[in-house]
């Protein structure tokens, strides 16, 4: 590849997750403004194994984002075991409903699709260090290829995932979002020799081993099963991530064989702060967009990159001053239509609901394990549970009106 033709670019994304993927993607296909110069950058090749991730996603908002492709698709998903503290399930049935992605290959396919089209990609790319000399660019210093090398762009996108290291202690940044927001730990590991269902994601809940979180069992192809948990923040020091996971699979699962655990941290709030300034433009994990009380931000990052797309095609179009720092803050607006007003409000109720006693859990879940299929909804499953406690109905009205 010619180094030269590196140099300068209308836009540098940093970050080939979703976020980044799709932010590439959406820009380079826009229509109204064609032919910019991208350049996707990214440490490691996005399809490299493990991806950090359950891998599940709402069928329907994804496919909405992105075509859903048989090869990529470990499994169809029709409905969710919820798992009380005691052990009793709680059906939830909805045919198709999700997916079980293989992230891996979906990258891979976005990003051939994105050098397609004419992006230029480099995934042995480590973005060290952004700053500027002059008002018009920022300067990406890179170590690629053995070097250290700079790129120039107008505008520079991160999609860096949570914590988002590149874009902080930059003073013409200052108040710029962190993408650490709600900041939890999730671990997880590959194990077989578990009794599951292929068509149903388990999610189980109590204080004892998913204090502020939850735990998981997601189906995989071959009788494997990815098996995680997740911590709320306030419990990271008292519980530690990994030993949560192997408590959680000695008490549930004692005959499974499992390999190495991964984690990852995943900023599951939605906090106030801009997220685009001084073109750069955040996306993804990076600009905190993950589902507060889901924790699912597969799908979230891929609509996050389409909003900075937008508001980077726009701001590429402006003149520079008043009309670029506009369409900088209409970014943030965008989003909160999209996703971050209802981000908000779960955020508020998720508080609440980690105050639910096991002893309600496993009270409502003996009654609703009764509830035929056809008859369950999460509107029934989400009333049995707080029925008793209506401090918290009207705690977590906001997830509701
Ligand atoms: C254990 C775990 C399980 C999860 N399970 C689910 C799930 O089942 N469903 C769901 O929807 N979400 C899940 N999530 C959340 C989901 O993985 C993230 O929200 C999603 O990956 C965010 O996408 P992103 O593009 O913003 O960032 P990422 O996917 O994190 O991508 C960021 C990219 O930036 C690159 N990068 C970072 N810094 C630099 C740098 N300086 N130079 C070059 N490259 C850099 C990284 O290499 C990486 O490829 C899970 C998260 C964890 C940790």
């Amino acid at each position: 590849m010619d180094e030269k033709a590196l140099e300068f670019y209308d836009v540098i994304i940093c970050g080939a997750g979703p976020a980044g993927l799709k932010a590439a993607f959406e820009l380079v296909s826009d229509s109204e403004s064609p032919s910019k110069r991208i350049l996707l950058l990214d440490r490691r090749f996005p399809w490299k194994e493990p991806v950090s991730c359950a891998e599940a996603v709402a069928k329907e908002a994804f496919a909405e984002l992105w075509p859903v492709r048989d090869k990529w698709v470990r499994q169809v998903i029709s409905g969710v075991y919820f798992v009380s503290p005691s052990g009793d399930k709680v059906e939830f049935y909805q045919k198709d409903c999700g997916l079980i992605l293989n992230r891996a290959l979906f990258h891979r396919e976005m990003a051939e699709e994105c050098e397609k089209s004419g992006v230029v990609c480099r995934f042995d790319a480590d973005v060290k260090r952004l700053y500027r000399d002059s008002e018009a660019f920022w300067n990406a210093e890179v170590a690629i290829g053995g070097e250290t090398q700079v790129f120039r762009s107008k505008a520079f996108i991160d999609a860096t995932g949570p914590g988002a290291k590149l874009t902080k202690d930059i003073p013409e940044l200052a108040g710029l979002e962190s993408g650490d927001t709600d900041l939890e730990p999730a671990v997880f590991t590959l194990a077989e020799g578990i009794e599951y269902s292929p068509e149903h994601i388990e999610l189980y809940f109590g204080k004892k081993h998913f204090p502020g979180g939850y735990g998981w069992v997601f189906p995989r192809e071959n009788g494997v099963a990815n098996v995680g948990v997740v911590v709320g923040r306030d419990y990271i020091k008292t519980h530690a991530p990994r030993k949560m996971l192997e408590n959680f699979l000695k008490e549930f699962f004692p005959k499974a064989a499992f390999g190495k655990f991964y984690g990852g941290m995943i900023a599951c709030g939605q906090s106030l702060k801009p997220i685009a300034m001084q073109g750069i433009f955040k996306a993804g994990d990076s600009a905190s967009c993950v589902n507060p009380m889901s924790r699912s931000g597969i799908v979230e990052a891929l609509k996050s990159g389409r909003v900075a797309a937008k508001a980077v095609s726009a701001w590429l179009a402006a003149e520079p001053g008043q009309e670029r720092r506009r369409i900088e803050k209409s970014a943030f607006d965008h989003w909160m239509r999209v996703q971050g007003k209802s981000h908000r409000q779960i955020a508020q109720a998720k508080k609440a609901f980690y105050e639910i006693q096991d002893a309600q859990f496993d009270k409502a879940a003996k009654k609703l394990c009764k509830v035929p299929r056809e008859k369950q909804s999460l509107f029934r499953i989400f009333f049995t549970v707080l029925v008793s406690m209506p401090r918290l109905i009207w705690k977590m009205r906001s997830l509701i009106w």
